[in-house]
Protein backbone atom coordinates (compact mmCIF):
# COMPACT_ATOMS: atom_id res chain seq x y z
CA UNK A 1 0.00 0.00 0.00
CA UNK A 2 1.17 3.85 -0.82
CA UNK A 3 -0.38 6.64 -0.19
CA UNK A 4 2.53 9.40 -1.56
CA UNK A 5 5.37 9.08 -3.52
CA UNK A 6 6.08 7.29 -6.47
CA UNK A 7 3.56 4.83 -8.42
CA UNK A 8 5.52 3.06 -10.99
CA UNK A 9 9.67 3.13 -11.02
CA UNK A 10 11.05 2.55 -14.58
CA UNK A 11 15.12 1.73 -15.13
CA UNK A 12 17.23 1.35 -17.35
CA UNK A 13 14.95 -1.47 -18.92
CA UNK A 14 15.77 -2.89 -22.68
CA UNK A 15 14.05 -5.69 -24.60
CA UNK A 16 15.40 -7.10 -27.57
CA UNK A 17 13.90 -9.35 -30.20
CA UNK A 18 16.07 -11.09 -31.94
CA UNK A 19 18.63 -8.59 -31.48
CA UNK A 20 16.79 -5.58 -32.43
CA UNK A 21 15.82 -3.22 -29.50
CA UNK A 22 12.56 -2.54 -29.16
CA UNK A 23 13.00 -0.65 -25.50
CA UNK A 24 16.99 0.51 -25.20
CA UNK A 25 17.50 1.95 -21.61
CA UNK A 26 13.74 3.14 -20.63
CA UNK A 27 13.47 5.14 -17.61
CA UNK A 28 10.69 6.26 -16.06
CA UNK A 29 8.60 7.70 -13.09
CA UNK A 30 5.22 8.36 -12.51
CA UNK A 31 4.02 9.38 -9.37
CA UNK A 32 1.32 8.50 -7.15
CA UNK A 33 -1.90 10.49 -8.68
CA UNK A 34 -0.17 11.39 -11.46
CA UNK A 35 -1.57 11.47 -15.30
CA UNK A 36 1.18 11.14 -17.54
CA UNK A 37 0.81 10.76 -21.23
CA UNK A 38 3.32 9.26 -23.10
CA UNK A 39 3.76 9.84 -26.93
CA UNK A 40 6.04 8.96 -29.40
CA UNK A 41 5.60 7.79 -33.39
CA UNK A 42 4.66 3.75 -34.22
CA UNK A 43 7.48 1.81 -33.58
CA UNK A 44 8.54 3.77 -30.56
CA UNK A 45 8.53 0.88 -27.91
CA UNK A 46 4.93 2.22 -26.13
CA UNK A 47 3.25 -1.29 -26.80
CA UNK A 48 6.50 -3.42 -25.13
CA UNK A 49 6.81 -0.74 -22.21
CA UNK A 50 3.09 -1.64 -21.11
CA UNK A 51 3.81 -5.32 -21.56
CA UNK A 52 7.04 -5.13 -19.58
CA UNK A 53 4.56 -3.36 -16.65
CA UNK A 54 1.93 -5.99 -16.74
CA UNK A 55 4.96 -8.73 -17.23
CA UNK A 56 3.97 -10.23 -20.79
CA UNK A 57 7.14 -9.36 -21.67
CA UNK A 58 10.51 -9.73 -19.42
CA UNK A 59 13.06 -7.25 -20.03
CA UNK A 60 16.69 -8.56 -20.68
CA UNK A 61 17.77 -5.98 -18.35
CA UNK A 62 16.62 -3.26 -15.61
CA UNK A 63 13.95 -2.81 -12.73
CA UNK A 64 10.22 -2.08 -12.31
CA UNK A 65 8.86 -1.31 -9.46
CA UNK A 66 5.27 -0.43 -8.56
CA UNK A 67 4.93 1.72 -5.13
CA UNK A 68 7.68 1.43 -3.05
CA UNK A 69 8.73 -1.76 -2.46
CA UNK A 70 6.95 -4.11 -5.32
CA UNK A 71 9.34 -5.78 -7.74
CA UNK A 72 6.93 -6.39 -10.67
CA UNK A 73 10.37 -8.56 -12.81
CA UNK A 74 9.07 -11.28 -9.83
CA UNK A 75 5.64 -11.37 -10.64
CA UNK A 76 3.56 -13.24 -13.03
CA UNK A 77 1.24 -11.50 -15.38
CA UNK A 78 -1.88 -12.40 -13.46
CA UNK A 79 -0.68 -11.79 -10.48
CA UNK A 80 0.17 -8.15 -11.88
CA UNK A 81 -3.10 -7.59 -12.80
CA UNK A 82 -4.31 -8.77 -9.75
CA UNK A 83 -2.23 -5.93 -7.19
CA UNK A 84 -3.79 -3.14 -8.52
CA UNK A 85 -2.55 -2.47 -11.85
CA UNK A 86 -5.60 -2.44 -14.69
CA UNK A 87 -4.65 -2.08 -18.62
CA UNK A 88 -6.81 -1.64 -21.10
CA UNK A 89 -5.83 -2.48 -24.65
CA UNK A 90 -7.32 -0.28 -27.84
CA UNK A 91 -10.22 -2.67 -28.76
CA UNK A 92 -12.96 -3.05 -26.48
CA UNK A 93 -13.61 -6.34 -25.14
CA UNK A 94 -16.90 -6.43 -23.15
CA UNK A 95 -19.28 -9.45 -23.11
CA UNK A 96 -21.47 -7.97 -25.82
CA UNK A 97 -24.61 -10.51 -24.53
CA UNK A 98 -24.02 -9.01 -21.31
CA UNK A 99 -26.14 -5.77 -20.10
CA UNK A 100 -23.80 -3.18 -18.62
CA UNK A 101 -24.92 -3.73 -14.83
CA UNK A 102 -23.78 -7.60 -15.03
CA UNK A 103 -20.48 -6.35 -17.01
CA UNK A 104 -19.70 -3.96 -13.86
CA UNK A 105 -20.66 -7.39 -11.39
CA UNK A 106 -18.59 -9.65 -13.16
CA UNK A 107 -15.20 -7.49 -13.29
CA UNK A 108 -16.01 -7.00 -9.47
CA UNK A 109 -16.33 -10.68 -8.83
CA UNK A 110 -13.44 -11.68 -11.24
CA UNK A 111 -11.37 -9.49 -8.54
CA UNK A 112 -10.00 -12.13 -5.89
CA UNK A 113 -9.62 -9.38 -3.54
CA UNK A 114 -13.54 -9.03 -3.31
CA UNK A 115 -14.26 -12.02 -1.96
CA UNK A 116 -17.54 -11.55 -4.22
CA UNK A 117 -18.15 -15.11 -5.07
CA UNK A 118 -20.09 -15.74 -8.67
CA UNK A 119 -22.54 -16.84 -6.82
CA UNK A 120 -23.50 -14.57 -3.86
CA UNK A 121 -25.43 -11.64 -4.37
CA UNK A 122 -23.52 -7.99 -3.95
CA UNK A 123 -23.59 -6.23 -0.93
CA UNK A 124 -25.32 -3.01 -0.63
CA UNK A 125 -21.49 -1.56 -0.68
CA UNK A 126 -20.56 -3.31 -3.47
CA UNK A 127 -24.35 -1.92 -5.43
CA UNK A 128 -23.71 1.45 -4.32
CA UNK A 129 -20.29 0.67 -6.05
CA UNK A 130 -21.31 -0.08 -9.22
CA UNK A 131 -23.60 2.98 -8.91
CA UNK A 132 -20.59 5.18 -8.64
CA UNK A 133 -18.97 3.72 -11.33
CA UNK A 134 -22.24 4.14 -13.92
CA UNK A 135 -22.28 7.69 -13.54
CA UNK A 136 -18.59 7.96 -13.76
CA UNK A 137 -18.76 5.96 -16.84
CA UNK A 138 -21.52 8.15 -18.13
CA UNK A 139 -23.91 4.57 -18.70
CA UNK A 140 -26.19 5.73 -15.77
CA UNK A 141 -28.85 5.63 -18.25
CA UNK A 142 -27.63 2.26 -19.90
CA UNK A 143 -26.87 0.05 -16.98
CA UNK A 144 -29.38 -2.31 -18.37
CA UNK A 145 -28.65 -2.38 -21.89
CA UNK A 146 -26.99 -5.14 -23.78
CA UNK A 147 -23.36 -4.15 -23.90
CA UNK A 148 -23.22 -4.96 -27.59
CA UNK A 149 -25.60 -2.37 -28.34
CA UNK A 150 -23.31 0.76 -26.75
CA UNK A 151 -21.62 2.77 -29.20
CA UNK A 152 -17.34 2.20 -29.46
CA UNK A 153 -17.09 5.30 -27.07
CA UNK A 154 -19.64 3.66 -25.02
CA UNK A 155 -17.64 -0.11 -25.16
CA UNK A 156 -14.31 1.67 -23.99
CA UNK A 157 -15.68 3.59 -21.30
CA UNK A 158 -17.75 0.29 -20.09
CA UNK A 159 -14.36 -1.21 -20.26
CA UNK A 160 -12.56 1.36 -18.26
CA UNK A 161 -15.52 0.83 -15.69
CA UNK A 162 -15.02 -2.51 -15.23
CA UNK A 163 -10.97 -1.67 -14.80
CA UNK A 164 -12.46 0.59 -11.84
CA UNK A 165 -14.45 -2.19 -10.18
CA UNK A 166 -10.78 -3.46 -9.44
CA UNK A 167 -9.85 -0.49 -7.72
CA UNK A 168 -6.95 -0.44 -9.44
CA UNK A 169 -3.99 1.66 -8.13
CA UNK A 170 -2.33 2.16 -11.72
CA UNK A 171 -4.55 2.47 -15.05
CA UNK A 172 -2.47 2.00 -18.02
CA UNK A 173 -4.49 2.89 -21.32
CA UNK A 174 -3.77 2.40 -24.99
CA UNK A 175 -5.01 5.21 -26.94
CA UNK A 176 -8.19 5.20 -25.12
CA UNK A 177 -9.69 7.48 -27.34
CA UNK A 178 -9.29 5.91 -30.77
CA UNK A 179 -12.36 5.69 -33.09
CA UNK A 180 -14.39 8.19 -30.58
CA UNK A 181 -16.38 10.75 -31.56
CA UNK A 182 -15.48 14.60 -30.76
CA UNK A 183 -17.52 14.75 -27.72
CA UNK A 184 -16.90 11.38 -27.01
CA UNK A 185 -13.32 12.20 -26.60
CA UNK A 186 -13.97 15.36 -24.69
CA UNK A 187 -16.28 13.09 -21.79
CA UNK A 188 -13.15 10.75 -21.90
CA UNK A 189 -10.87 13.77 -20.94
CA UNK A 190 -13.83 14.58 -18.29
CA UNK A 191 -13.56 11.10 -16.81
CA UNK A 192 -9.70 10.83 -16.85
CA UNK A 193 -9.25 14.43 -15.20
CA UNK A 194 -11.67 12.69 -12.37
CA UNK A 195 -9.84 9.65 -11.61
CA UNK A 196 -6.44 11.34 -11.33
CA UNK A 197 -5.37 12.00 -7.10
CA UNK A 198 -6.94 8.75 -6.71
CA UNK A 199 -5.18 6.81 -9.55
CA UNK A 200 -2.67 6.87 -11.14
CA UNK A 201 -2.67 6.58 -15.24
CA UNK A 202 -0.50 6.22 -18.26
CA UNK A 203 -1.92 6.81 -21.05
CA UNK A 204 -0.42 6.14 -25.10
CA UNK A 205 -1.92 8.90 -27.11
CA UNK A 206 -1.57 9.85 -30.66
CA UNK A 207 -4.45 12.34 -30.52
CA UNK A 208 -2.75 16.02 -29.50
CA UNK A 209 -5.60 17.33 -28.43
CA UNK A 210 -6.60 14.73 -26.49
CA UNK A 211 -3.41 14.82 -24.96
CA UNK A 212 -3.39 18.59 -24.89
CA UNK A 213 -7.08 18.40 -22.94
CA UNK A 214 -5.43 16.01 -20.13
CA UNK A 215 -2.67 17.75 -19.56
CA UNK A 216 -4.37 21.55 -19.10
CA UNK A 217 -1.11 23.25 -20.24
CA UNK A 218 0.41 22.10 -16.93
CA UNK A 219 1.44 18.25 -17.04
CA UNK A 220 4.22 16.74 -18.25
CA UNK A 221 4.38 14.25 -21.05
CA UNK A 222 6.92 11.67 -22.49
CA UNK A 223 8.30 11.25 -25.42
CA UNK A 224 9.40 7.67 -26.65
CA UNK A 225 11.20 7.36 -29.61
CA UNK A 226 13.46 3.95 -30.68
CA UNK A 227 12.96 2.39 -27.11
CA UNK A 228 13.97 5.33 -25.00
CA UNK A 229 12.96 8.66 -23.82
CA UNK A 230 13.40 11.43 -26.39
CA UNK A 231 12.02 14.27 -24.17
CA UNK A 232 9.62 15.01 -21.81
CA UNK A 233 8.11 17.78 -20.43
CA UNK A 234 4.72 20.49 -21.13
CA UNK A 235 3.20 19.19 -24.51
CA UNK A 236 3.76 22.63 -25.52
CA UNK A 237 7.71 22.31 -25.12
CA UNK A 238 8.24 18.66 -26.63
CA UNK A 239 5.85 20.00 -29.43
CA UNK A 240 8.60 22.65 -29.77
CA UNK A 241 11.71 20.40 -29.11
CA UNK A 242 14.08 20.16 -32.78
CA UNK A 243 14.53 16.24 -31.75
CA UNK A 244 10.70 15.50 -31.29
CA UNK A 245 9.90 17.60 -34.29
CA UNK A 246 12.50 15.87 -36.11
CA UNK A 247 10.90 11.70 -35.37
CA UNK A 248 7.48 13.11 -36.55
CA UNK A 249 7.98 14.96 -39.50
CA UNK A 250 10.97 12.05 -40.80
CA UNK A 251 8.14 9.83 -40.85
P1 LIG B 1 4.73 1.28 -30.43
O1 LIG B 1 3.72 0.68 -29.51
O2 LIG B 1 5.34 2.53 -29.90
O3 LIG B 1 4.22 1.46 -31.82
P2 LIG B 1 6.04 -1.30 -30.14
O4 LIG B 1 6.38 -1.44 -28.71
O5 LIG B 1 4.84 -2.02 -30.64
O6 LIG B 1 5.96 0.25 -30.52
O7 LIG B 1 7.26 -1.79 -31.01
C1 LIG B 1 8.58 -1.34 -30.85
C2 LIG B 1 9.46 -2.05 -31.85
O8 LIG B 1 9.63 -3.40 -31.48
C3 LIG B 1 8.88 -2.06 -33.25
O9 LIG B 1 9.93 -1.87 -34.17
C4 LIG B 1 8.30 -3.45 -33.38
O10 LIG B 1 8.32 -3.89 -34.72
C5 LIG B 1 9.22 -4.28 -32.51
N1 LIG B 1 8.53 -5.41 -31.88
C6 LIG B 1 7.52 -5.34 -30.97
N2 LIG B 1 7.14 -6.55 -30.59
C7 LIG B 1 7.92 -7.45 -31.25
C8 LIG B 1 8.03 -8.88 -31.27
N3 LIG B 1 7.25 -9.64 -30.51
N4 LIG B 1 8.97 -9.42 -32.09
C9 LIG B 1 9.76 -8.66 -32.84
N5 LIG B 1 9.72 -7.31 -32.85
C10 LIG B 1 8.82 -6.72 -32.08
Amino acid sequence: EFAQGVALYVDDITVSFDGFRALNALSLTINVGELRCIIGPNGAGKTTMMDVITGKTRPDKGKVHFGSNIDLLRLRENDIAQIGIGRKFQKPTVYEELSVFENLELALKADRRARASLFHRLTGEQLDRIGEILALIHLKESAQRTAGLLSHGQKQWLEIGMLLMQDPKLLLLDEPVAGMTDEETERTAELFLSLEGQHSLVVVEHDMKFVDELTQGRKKVTVLHEGSVLAEGLLSEVQANEKVVEVYLGR
